[in-house]
């Protein structure tokens, strides 16, 4: 399989340059030349298989020229990390299913993509004998998710800014708690945009970004993405083993469009509607849900919710699936992106619409909706939401038609006791973040100031 730029400006590359490259040269992003279609013998033949095997028939569509002993291998290695036989598992509470993203190592769904991507880079780093610093902006809860990937890494280090005292202590915890060698928490007297300004400023050079391999882990690799198209066809199978054959739905908590947009891939891969909708739930933070209902993509001012990882109004992805509902054409992709650049709105008519609303149906649910989920939920089916898991619920359960809905749930939600607490009274912590506190750590306050960062990278850059 070889891959192609959103913006149509570069000749089809490897998988390989794929996952390395992140952002297409042209600015666009990279997907697949050709998406697959799964037959329904090939699909049958996939039912009974454990995650880390399912996982390995559906990357290897994907990823061209990995030998197959050292894909299972990596796989193996990457899920090896979660605390849960099924790495994903999916049960019904009241009316809907709830599929368990968090056993991960961060407790997160990212940890499902992120776990495969440093061991994926750290392998192709070994192939060419090679190294590389990654360099990321956090807010507190992507951050330690990426750490995590990459830990131990001999070939990698990464470089996580956060913003100092800015962060809950959990989520401080869980990042510089981490005290292996070649990770550096960085925390910043300044704000979360400081951060993100910094690592821009960092990455715009381009001489220091090529002298010292720099890399990141934002949502737009590749890598992520497909790591996410497993759990989607996972679970279909586990739900149809307890309804029968049939069409599902799935609701997606949303900010980056980055694992909404593997189930829009689940959905193409397995054909004949075998998911018939993906529900789209964001908070306040609503560019998708305007786009989905009123056909207008347009950023607005990002406001503070109780589920941080969703306050995005420039959803990163986005341009993949624009991408498709322009047909594939680059072009056309391209001097819209380039005009929604300069205008911040893109407008859709008609006939485009009413493709969107084919494929997917969305809601944005308000900081009141998800407290007043939390409760209901934990009232009628004694399960705990974490914040980001009950907007998805609360749309999931608004969209519930006469067919299995599979809400995502996201976070664990002893990452945000204080929430959860308001909404339903104190829970205990899970054991993975009660063993955080006393932990040693290991982290460096420092100036918000690109060449500070830059000094720190360029000093533990020696080989
Ligand atoms: C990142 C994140 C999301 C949003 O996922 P996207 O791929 O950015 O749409 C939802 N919930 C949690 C807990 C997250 O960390």
């Amino acid at each position: 399989m070889r891959y192609i730029s959103t913006r149509g400006g570069i000749a089809p590359i490897s998988f390989k340059d794929a996952v390395m490259m992140g952002l297409a040269t042209d600015g666009g992003l990279l997907l697949p030349e050709v998406l697959p279609q799964i037959s329904a013998q090939t699909l049958e033949s996939w039912r009974r298989l454990k995650y880390q095997d399912l996982a390995y028939e559906v990357i290897s569509l994907f990823s061209g020229d990995i030998p197959t002993a050292d894909l299972r291998r990596l796989l193996a290695n990457s899920y090896a990390t979660f605390s849960h036989p099924d790495i994903t598992p999916v049960a019904k509470h009241g009316d809907v299913y709830i599929l368990e993203l968090f056993h991960g190592p961060t407790l997160a769904f990212k940890d499902v993509a992120l776990q495969f991507l440093g061991n994926l880079f750290e392998y192709f780093l070994q192939a060419d004998n090679s190294g590389m610093n990654i360099i990321g902006a956090t807010s507190g809860d992507t951050g330690s998710a990426a750490i995590y990937g990459v830990r131990g890494k001999e070939r990698i280090k990464i470089f996580i800014l956060h913003p100092h005292k800015r962060v809950s202590p959990i989520q401080e915890l869980q990042m510089t708690t981490v005290l292996d060698d070649n990770v550096f928490n960085l925390a910043i007297k300044g704000s979360f945009d400081d951060g993100q300004a910094i690592v821009k400023e960092i990455f715009n050079n381009l001489a220091f970004k090529e002298k010292h391999h720099l890399g990141a882990v934002n949502s737009i690799n590749w890598a992520r993405i497909l790591a996410q198209i497993v759990y989607y066809i996972y679970s279909y199978f586990r739900v149809c083993d307890r309804e029968g054959e049939g069409p599902v739905d799935f609701a997606v908590p949303t900010g980056n469009f980055g694992d909404i947009f593997a189930g829009f891939l689940a959905k193409q891969l397995l054909t004949a509607k075998r998911i018939r909708r993906l529900v789209l739930a964001t908070n306040e933070n609503d560019i998708l849900s305007r786009f989905v209902n009123q056909g207008n993509y347009a950023t607005g001012n990002v406001s503070q919710t109780c589920s941080p990882s969703m306050d995005i109004q420039l959803a990163s992805n986005f341009e993949r699936y624009l991408y498709y509902l322009n047909n594939s054409d680059g072009e056309r992709t391209r001097r819209e992106m380039e005009s929604f650049a300069r205008s911040g709105t893109l407008k859709f008519e008609a006939a485009v619409r009413e493709r969107v609303k084919d494929d997917f149906a969305a809601q944005r649910v308000t900081e009141a909706e998800i407290a007043a989920t939390i409760k209901s939920f934990y009232r009628q089916n004694n399960y705990v939401l974490d914040p980001h898991t009950a907007v998805g619920v609360t749309a999931g359960i608004a969209h519930k038609g006469d067919i299995p809905m599979i809400c995502l749930a996201t976070a664990h939600p002893g990452k945000f006791g204080d929430v959860v607490g308001r909404a339903i009274g104190p829970q205990a912590l899970p054991q993975a973040l009660a063993s955080l506190a006393g932990m040693e750590t290991r982290c460096e306050v420092v100036a918000a100031e690109s060449a500070v960062i830059m000094d720190i990278i360029a000093r533990h850059d020696k080989p």
